[in-house]
């Protein structure tokens, strides 16, 4: 048991030295601290002052925190917070509950990244005619290295592409230490950083939308904060057009604090801002979303792939655990609506996202006039009209009557609505963006 002890000198959550427990079921070595917070969600912990009979030390021996670890946090992030790094109560009950009873990160969860193998599919741009680059290859990398030690054709500032280096042409000098390495470097530790970086190009860019209570000068003011691309944008409320005032990520340095309940802390050269929400998974999520921005922007710089934004949905709170979410958009058109007091057909701009049907006076309103809750419950009928018809109907708290534009559309609105609502009897599928599959 010494020996085991020796090994796992270390808190397998927060790295505290001062190792008291272990947990039976992952085989995993924990601090007082961290083993109180596992007994809280009812995973067996025992102290190691304990008798372990052969059995349990022979489990104990092949398991440790190491291995464990290893396979729990397969998939993790790198900026997700850790209680390693914020030693608070708040993170290691969340922390806790997302890597060993949920266990979020313990899927091999980098699966669709494509595995690239370094030495093949290189590509060079082998001269310009008439602005008409072109390309050679896919070439070994040997014979990249080769043309260039050759120096008669493939220099420094030629043009060369690898997918590890992403979406686009890289200078042949910047990839130097890839193509010839110092013999310092090992073709595996190069192999490896290769496909680290293939993995980050692969996650989503994050944004974020919602409510928080921005807190300065010791008053606390509700506000609607976007994070979009580079900027962290600060609106009076979520229908406001422009922003109160705007931060560049860059200039940010992004932490967590607890000093009246879990927060984030932004701060700037000139300026420190902090902002809460009564709900700690939001900040927590708040806090990945702009750590992960922060992180990449830093990481991959200037070939980091910017998705394209519907500003329309700047409005909409995307905060997976805040009270607001109205869940993604997946498809919207114009749809006439029979009112429910009034048996008036209006035309209405429609949104379905996961959680619900939206209606709008205009399209380009940014507050919905109604909503139709989805449940698993909910039908959608097609009368059985013989001749074609745009009619159908949404069976949920109510009968509601609908006409889309023409035949087309209203198989696409049927198709679409069905597929939300199978969604809904099946919670997986609106993933968390945590869960990086
Ligand atoms: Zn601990």
């Amino acid at each position: 048991m010494d020996a085991i002890r020796s090994q796992n000198s270390h808190c397998a959550d927060c790295a505290l030295e001062e190792v008291d427990s272990v947990n039976m079921q992952f085989g995993v070595f924990l601090c007082q601290y961290c083993a109180e917070v596992h007994i809280h969600f009812n995973l067996p912990i025992r102290k190691l002052s304990d008798n372990f009979n052969d059995e349990e030390i022979s489990f104990l021996s092949k398991s440790g925190n190491q291995k464990a670890n290893l396979s729990l946090l397969i998939g993790l992030p790198p900026w997700v917070v850790t209680p390693k790094k914020y030693n608070f109560d708040s993170i290691r009950h969340w922390w806790v509950e997302a890597k060993y009873i949920k266990a979020i990160w313990a899927r091999e969860s980098q699966k669709n990244v494509p595995k690239h193998d370094l030495n093949k599919f290189w590509f060079y741009i082998d001269e310009v005619t008439r602005e008409q680059p072109k390309i050679k290859g896919p070439v070994m990398r040997q014979d990249i290295k080769k043309l260039f030690d050759e120096g008669t054709y493939l220099f420094g500032n030629s043009y060369i592409w690898h997918p590890v280096y992403g979406h686009k042409w890289t200078l042949l000098e910047k990839a130097l230490d890839i193509i010839t390495p110092s013999s310092a470097v090992s073709d595996a530790s190069i192999h490896e950083a290769c496909q680290k970086r293939l993995q980050l190009l692969n996650y989503p860019y994050p944004h974020a939308k919602g409510h928080l209570e921005m807190i300065h000068k010791a008053r606390s003011v509700k506000k609607w904060v976007v994070l979009l691309e580079r900027k962290i944008m600060v609106f009076q409320s979520n229908i406001s057009q422009y922003p109160e005032f705007e931060l560049n990520i860059e200039d940010v340095e992004i932490s967590l604090t607890e000093s009246n309940g879990l927060a984030l802390f932004l701060q700037t050269r000139t300026n420190d801002l902090t902002f809460q929400s009564p709900k700690m998974e939001e900040v927590i999520e708040w806090y990945h979303a702009l750590h992960c921005a922060s992180y990449l922007l830093m990481v991959l710089s200037d070939d980091l792939m910017m998705p394209n934004y519907d500003l329309a949905e700047l409005h909409i709170c995307n905060i997976q655990n805040s009270n607001e979410y109205m869940g993604e958009k997946i498809h919207e058109a114009v749809l006439k609506k029979e009112g429910s007091i009034w048996k008036s057909v209006r035309s209405r701009w429609f949104v379905l996202r996961t959680q619900g049907l939206y209606y709008y006076i205009n399209r380009t309103d940014k507050a919905p006039r109604g909503m139709i809750k989805l449940y698993p419950e909910t039908k959608i009928e097609v009368g059985n009209d013989p001749k074609p018809s745009n009619h159908f109907l949404l069976i949920g708290e109510k009968v509601l009557h609908l006409w889309a534009e023409n035949v087309h559309q209203k198989e696409e609105w049927v198709v679409k609505l069905n597929q939300a609502i199978a969604n809904l009897k099946n919670p997986d599928i609106q993933r968390n963006y945590l869960t990086l599959n």
